[in-house]
């Protein structure tokens, strides 16, 4: 039986660190972190995400910023509120929550705002300073990701890592991490050619597919370290039945709420043959959030100087 990561003790640990320096900054008489998050539109699982942003810095100590928008907004406006932000000496984060609606070009927001206050790591400056070894901002997922294999102690430095995905959020920077702390990294995607087999090589497997339970047992190394960074619904309860066994929790969640979550690791198979993984709930997700908050600790400690 695969030891569980638990991301959930791990997010908590980090948020109490950054909730006990933030207070301390405030003791030295410095002004509170300030974070703004900006909401285009009313997607349900964008509006969940902003929220627990909010609550989660409010719970630190770190004053959140609320600018939530009409989904008809243009994009000018958009650019012209991320710019005002750059420049008021309050903020010390900016966060616009994606996706943003068609109309909107993401990469055109992201290249407008302060890389200096871009504590999502976006900004073309802050992904060349990862990939050149620089100080700069880290997308929060992979570096929650990187976190919890430090604090459960899996050996970086020289491991097989395979990453399947390659997107700006996840899988690339992910890459760029293990291969700063010495990994031999493979990325995978939608084009590799026997992605079992290639996946099969890894002492760390990071799923970032987007697809429930695609990673199944051939994908997994016996006693490799599987880190499942997806988040799927599953509303099907024989699908269910099929991927979580017996934890009728599931099944009970299910037809009660409609879904219950999956990565894209088959939990069952995970279980009987990693050496360790992350489940999902309660793995890589909570991290995410705990490293927004380092992140915008960072950013308001460098602008005090
Ligand atoms: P994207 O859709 O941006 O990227 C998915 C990647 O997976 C792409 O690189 C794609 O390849 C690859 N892929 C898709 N299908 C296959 C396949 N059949 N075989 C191999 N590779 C494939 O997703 P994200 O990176 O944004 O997110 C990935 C997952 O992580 C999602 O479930 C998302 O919800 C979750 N997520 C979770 C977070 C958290 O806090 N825990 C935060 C962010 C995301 P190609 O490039 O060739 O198209």
């Amino acid at each position: 039986m695969a030891r569980l990561l638990d991301g959930k003790a791990a997010a908590a640990a980090i948020r109490a660190e950054v909730g006990s320096e933030v207070r301390s900054m405030i003791a030295r008489g410095a002004p509170a972190p300030c974070l703004a998050a900006v909401l285009v539109g009313d997607n349900p699982a964008s509006r969940i995400y902003v929220r627990n942003k909010v609550k989660a810095c409010q719970e630190a100590g770190i004053i959140p910023r609320e600018h939530r928008l009409p989904a008809t907004t243009p994009q000018s406006e958009l650019l012209s509120l991320v710019r005002g932000l750059g420049e008021d000496p309050q903020v010390d984060g900016i966060l616009v929550q994606l996706p943003l609606p068609d109309h909107i070009s993401a990469r055109a927001i992201i290249e407008a705002t302060d890389p200096a206050k871009d504590v999502d790591g976006f900004h073309p400056i802050n992904v060349g300073r990862l990939w050149s070894g620089r100080p700069g901002f880290v997308p929060c997922t992979p570096l929650g990701v990187i976190e919890l294999l430090q604090r459960e102690k899996i050996p970086i430095e020289g491991a097989e890592a395979v990453v399947v995905g390659r997107s700006d959020i996840v899988g690339r920077p992910m890459a760029a991490l293990l291969l700063h702390r010495h990994a031999t990294v493979t990325i995978c995607h939608s084009r590799t050619r026997d992605l079992a087999k290639v996946a099969a090589r890894a002492d760390i497997l990071v799923a970032a597919i987007g697809r429930p339970a695609f990673i199944t047992r051939e994908f997994i190394r016996p006693g490799a370290t599987v880190v499942d960074v997806g988040i799927n619904q599953v509303t099907d309860e024989s699908r269910a039945v099929e991927l979580f066994g017996d934890d009728t929790r599931r099944i009970e969640e299910v037809r009660q709420k409609g879904y219950t979550l999956v990565g894209d690791v088959h939990p069952l198979h995970a279980r009987e043959r990693a050496g360790a993984f992350t489940p999902v709930p309660g793995g890589v997700g909570p991290l995410t959030i705990a490293l927004l908050l380092r992140n915008t600790l960072a950013s308001a400690r460098a602008r005090r100087g």
